[in-house]
Protein backbone atom coordinates (compact mmCIF):
# COMPACT_ATOMS: atom_id res chain seq x y z
CA UNK A 1 0.00 0.00 0.00
CA UNK A 2 1.51 3.23 -0.61
CA UNK A 3 1.80 5.89 2.12
CA UNK A 4 1.53 9.24 2.22
CA UNK A 5 4.92 11.19 1.90
CA UNK A 6 4.85 13.59 5.65
CA UNK A 7 4.75 16.95 5.35
CA UNK A 8 8.15 18.06 5.58
CA UNK A 9 9.73 15.99 2.77
CA UNK A 10 6.90 17.12 0.06
CA UNK A 11 8.74 20.43 0.06
CA UNK A 12 12.37 20.50 -0.55
CA UNK A 13 12.55 22.86 1.94
CA UNK A 14 15.84 22.51 3.94
CA UNK A 15 14.95 21.29 7.32
CA UNK A 16 16.83 22.47 10.83
CA UNK A 17 19.20 20.21 12.44
CA UNK A 18 20.11 19.19 16.26
CA UNK A 19 22.61 21.62 17.65
CA UNK A 20 22.54 23.78 14.50
CA UNK A 21 22.59 27.61 14.48
CA UNK A 22 19.46 29.73 12.61
CA UNK A 23 19.73 33.31 11.68
CA UNK A 24 16.55 35.72 10.91
CA UNK A 25 16.89 39.21 10.73
CA UNK A 26 20.42 39.91 12.55
CA UNK A 27 19.24 37.38 15.34
CA UNK A 28 21.44 33.93 16.15
CA UNK A 29 19.07 30.95 17.32
CA UNK A 30 20.68 28.04 18.64
CA UNK A 31 18.17 24.86 17.55
CA UNK A 32 17.46 22.22 19.37
CA UNK A 33 14.88 19.29 18.04
CA UNK A 34 12.62 17.15 20.86
CA UNK A 35 10.94 14.25 19.28
CA UNK A 36 7.53 14.59 21.53
CA UNK A 37 7.34 18.42 20.40
CA UNK A 38 4.83 19.28 18.24
CA UNK A 39 4.91 22.93 18.11
CA UNK A 40 7.86 25.01 18.38
CA UNK A 41 8.87 27.38 21.10
CA UNK A 42 11.23 30.10 22.10
CA UNK A 43 13.86 30.15 25.19
CA UNK A 44 15.77 32.75 26.51
CA UNK A 45 19.25 31.56 28.48
CA UNK A 46 21.20 32.76 31.42
CA UNK A 47 23.78 34.61 29.45
CA UNK A 48 20.95 35.85 27.40
CA UNK A 49 21.45 33.65 24.26
CA UNK A 50 18.43 32.60 22.16
CA UNK A 51 17.01 28.65 21.59
CA UNK A 52 14.66 27.82 19.42
CA UNK A 53 13.17 24.57 20.25
CA UNK A 54 11.50 22.65 17.62
CA UNK A 55 9.62 19.14 16.55
CA UNK A 56 11.50 16.47 14.68
CA UNK A 57 11.72 17.63 10.62
CA UNK A 58 10.65 21.09 10.78
CA UNK A 59 11.73 23.23 8.10
CA UNK A 60 13.76 26.67 8.03
CA UNK A 61 11.19 28.41 6.66
CA UNK A 62 9.02 27.38 9.28
CA UNK A 63 11.10 28.59 12.28
CA UNK A 64 12.07 31.31 10.01
CA UNK A 65 8.28 32.74 10.26
CA UNK A 66 8.24 31.61 13.91
CA UNK A 67 10.74 33.07 15.33
CA UNK A 68 9.66 36.61 13.27
CA UNK A 69 5.89 36.17 14.97
CA UNK A 70 8.05 36.52 18.56
CA UNK A 71 10.42 39.54 17.79
CA UNK A 72 7.65 41.13 20.45
CA UNK A 73 8.20 38.48 22.97
CA UNK A 74 11.95 38.48 22.12
CA UNK A 75 12.51 41.95 22.28
CA UNK A 76 9.95 42.28 25.48
CA UNK A 77 12.22 39.24 26.95
CA UNK A 78 15.73 41.13 26.37
CA UNK A 79 14.54 44.57 27.82
CA UNK A 80 13.37 42.33 30.98
CA UNK A 81 17.16 40.64 31.64
CA UNK A 82 18.62 44.47 30.64
CA UNK A 83 16.58 46.02 32.99
CA UNK A 84 17.32 43.11 35.70
CA UNK A 85 21.04 42.85 34.89
CA UNK A 86 21.39 46.89 35.35
CA UNK A 87 19.88 46.91 38.44
CA UNK A 88 20.75 43.99 40.83
CA UNK A 89 24.23 44.89 42.74
CA UNK A 90 27.05 43.23 42.69
CA UNK A 91 29.16 43.34 45.87
CA UNK A 92 33.07 42.92 46.13
CA UNK A 93 33.06 41.64 50.03
CA UNK A 94 35.59 44.24 51.01
CA UNK A 95 35.82 45.45 54.51
CA UNK A 96 32.70 47.42 55.80
CA UNK A 97 30.53 46.64 52.91
CA UNK A 98 26.81 46.77 53.54
CA UNK A 99 25.08 43.35 53.35
CA UNK A 100 21.34 43.03 54.43
CA UNK A 101 19.41 40.44 56.32
CA UNK A 102 15.31 40.74 56.77
CA UNK A 103 16.07 44.47 55.54
CA UNK A 104 18.57 45.42 57.89
CA UNK A 105 22.38 46.62 57.20
CA UNK A 106 24.77 45.22 58.04
CA UNK A 107 28.72 45.56 57.72
CA UNK A 108 30.65 43.04 56.69
CA UNK A 109 34.26 42.42 58.33
CA UNK A 110 36.76 40.55 56.78
CA UNK A 111 38.56 37.92 59.46
CA UNK A 112 41.65 35.88 59.36
CA UNK A 113 40.55 32.39 60.80
CA UNK A 114 41.28 31.86 64.11
CA UNK A 115 44.16 29.35 64.91
CA UNK A 116 42.71 25.17 64.65
CA UNK A 117 41.47 24.49 67.74
CA UNK A 118 39.85 21.22 66.13
CA UNK A 119 36.58 23.10 65.86
CA UNK A 120 35.68 24.46 62.37
CA UNK A 121 34.23 27.38 62.13
CA UNK A 122 31.64 28.85 60.06
CA UNK A 123 33.20 31.03 56.91
CA UNK A 124 30.24 33.35 57.51
CA UNK A 125 28.41 34.18 60.92
CA UNK A 126 26.57 36.93 62.38
CA UNK A 127 28.47 38.37 65.32
CA UNK A 128 27.42 41.20 67.28
CA UNK A 129 26.25 43.06 64.46
CA UNK A 130 28.90 42.54 62.26
CA UNK A 131 28.59 39.72 59.37
CA UNK A 132 32.06 38.37 59.36
CA UNK A 133 33.48 36.62 56.34
CA UNK A 134 36.68 34.40 56.52
CA UNK A 135 39.72 35.91 54.73
CA UNK A 136 40.70 33.08 53.09
CA UNK A 137 37.09 32.57 51.45
CA UNK A 138 36.65 36.24 50.74
CA UNK A 139 39.37 35.80 48.19
CA UNK A 140 38.48 33.35 46.25
CA UNK A 141 34.94 34.23 44.60
CA UNK A 142 33.19 31.20 43.99
CA UNK A 143 33.82 30.19 47.57
CA UNK A 144 32.51 33.59 48.61
CA UNK A 145 29.58 33.40 46.77
CA UNK A 146 28.64 29.92 48.11
CA UNK A 147 29.46 30.58 51.41
CA UNK A 148 27.17 33.98 51.53
CA UNK A 149 24.29 32.10 50.18
CA UNK A 150 24.72 29.11 52.19
CA UNK A 151 24.92 31.75 55.76
CA UNK A 152 21.35 33.21 53.77
CA UNK A 153 20.00 29.70 53.41
CA UNK A 154 20.67 28.53 56.90
CA UNK A 155 19.73 31.79 58.94
CA UNK A 156 16.78 32.14 56.81
CA UNK A 157 15.29 28.92 57.07
CA UNK A 158 15.67 29.17 60.81
CA UNK A 159 13.90 32.23 60.87
CA UNK A 160 11.33 31.16 58.34
CA UNK A 161 10.19 28.14 60.65
CA UNK A 162 8.69 29.51 63.63
CA UNK A 163 7.09 31.69 60.57
CA UNK A 164 5.12 29.71 58.26
CA UNK A 165 3.02 27.77 61.00
CA UNK A 166 0.92 31.07 62.35
CA UNK A 167 0.65 32.06 58.13
CA UNK A 168 -0.81 28.63 57.21
CA UNK A 169 -3.04 28.70 60.43
CA UNK A 170 -4.64 32.04 59.47
CA UNK A 171 -5.02 30.37 55.83
CA UNK A 172 -6.39 27.27 57.40
CA UNK A 173 -3.89 25.19 55.36
CA UNK A 174 -1.55 22.44 55.96
CA UNK A 175 1.85 23.13 56.76
CA UNK A 176 4.52 22.67 53.80
CA UNK A 177 8.02 21.55 54.16
CA UNK A 178 10.27 24.33 53.31
CA UNK A 179 13.66 24.77 51.74
CA UNK A 180 15.69 27.21 50.70
CA UNK A 181 17.78 27.01 48.18
CA UNK A 182 19.07 29.31 44.46
CA UNK A 183 15.65 29.15 42.97
CA UNK A 184 17.16 31.58 39.78
CA UNK A 185 14.90 34.75 39.29
CA UNK A 186 11.75 33.33 41.24
CA UNK A 187 11.71 34.71 44.98
CA UNK A 188 9.43 31.44 45.45
CA UNK A 189 7.61 28.35 44.34
CA UNK A 190 5.06 25.62 45.54
CA UNK A 191 5.45 21.74 44.60
CA UNK A 192 2.52 19.37 46.10
CA UNK A 193 3.32 16.60 47.37
CA UNK A 194 2.01 12.75 46.81
CA UNK A 195 2.16 11.98 50.37
CA UNK A 196 3.08 14.75 52.37
CA UNK A 197 2.04 18.72 52.26
CA UNK A 198 4.03 19.58 49.56
CA UNK A 199 7.12 21.48 49.42
CA UNK A 200 7.34 25.68 49.14
CA UNK A 201 11.04 26.77 48.06
CA UNK A 202 11.99 30.04 49.08
CA UNK A 203 15.17 31.53 47.06
CA UNK A 204 18.45 32.12 49.67
CA UNK A 205 18.27 36.06 48.55
CA UNK A 206 14.81 36.72 49.53
CA UNK A 207 15.75 36.72 53.18
CA UNK A 208 17.48 40.21 52.60
CA UNK A 209 14.31 41.74 51.91
CA UNK A 210 12.35 43.23 54.79
CA UNK A 211 10.43 40.72 57.30
CA UNK A 212 7.16 41.89 55.90
CA UNK A 213 8.13 41.09 52.31
CA UNK A 214 9.80 37.53 53.24
CA UNK A 215 6.34 37.02 54.49
CA UNK A 216 4.27 38.30 51.66
CA UNK A 217 6.62 35.47 49.33
CA UNK A 218 5.56 33.05 51.99
CA UNK A 219 1.66 33.52 52.05
CA UNK A 220 2.06 33.89 48.18
CA UNK A 221 3.21 30.45 48.09
CA UNK A 222 0.94 29.03 50.71
CA UNK A 223 -1.70 30.00 48.36
CA UNK A 224 -0.84 28.11 45.76
CA UNK A 225 -1.37 25.00 48.41
CA UNK A 226 -4.25 25.61 47.16
CA UNK A 227 -4.82 27.06 43.63
CA UNK A 228 -2.31 26.99 41.67
CA UNK A 229 -1.77 29.62 39.11
CA UNK A 230 -2.83 33.21 39.07
CA UNK A 231 -6.38 33.65 38.47
CA UNK A 232 -8.66 35.84 40.51
CA UNK A 233 -9.93 33.02 42.54
CA UNK A 234 -6.20 32.87 43.54
CA UNK A 235 -5.99 36.31 44.60
CA UNK A 236 -9.24 36.19 46.43
CA UNK A 237 -8.03 33.90 48.41
CA UNK A 238 -4.62 35.35 49.59
CA UNK A 239 -6.52 38.89 49.77
CA UNK A 240 -8.06 37.10 52.08
CA UNK A 241 -5.03 36.54 54.67
CA UNK A 242 -3.54 39.54 53.18
CA UNK A 243 -5.61 42.28 52.38
CA UNK A 244 -2.79 44.49 51.27
CA UNK A 245 -1.04 41.67 49.52
CA UNK A 246 -1.39 43.64 45.59
CA UNK A 247 0.27 46.60 47.39
CA UNK A 248 2.99 44.48 48.73
CA UNK A 249 3.43 42.65 45.05
CA UNK A 250 4.28 46.06 43.85
CA UNK A 251 6.75 46.83 46.44
CA UNK A 252 8.51 43.24 46.28
CA UNK A 253 8.70 43.82 42.23
CA UNK A 254 10.26 47.54 42.98
CA UNK A 255 12.82 46.15 45.88
CA UNK A 256 13.65 42.65 44.90
CA UNK A 257 15.26 44.22 41.40
CA UNK A 258 17.65 45.59 43.73
CA UNK A 259 18.64 42.43 45.92
CA UNK A 260 22.02 40.77 45.86
CA UNK A 261 21.73 37.55 43.61
CA UNK A 262 25.39 36.84 44.37
CA UNK A 263 26.70 38.79 41.59
CA UNK A 264 30.59 39.82 42.53
CA UNK A 265 32.74 42.20 41.02
ZN1 LIG B 1 2.66 32.49 42.37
Amino acid sequence: MPTLPDAASVSDEPLLTEDGVLFVDGRELGVRISLRRRRLGLTVERDRSLTLHVPKGCGVRRAEDFVRSSAGWIDAKARLSEERRQLHPTRSLRDGEIHRYLGRDYRLLVVDAPPDEGQPVAAVRLVAGRLRLDSGVAADPVLARRALADWYGRAGQRWIQGRLQPWAARMDLPEPTVRVRDLGHRWGSYRAGSTDDGTISLHWAVFQLPMHLVDYVVAHELAHVRVPGHAPEYWRLLGRALPECRRLKTELDELGRRVWMGDLD
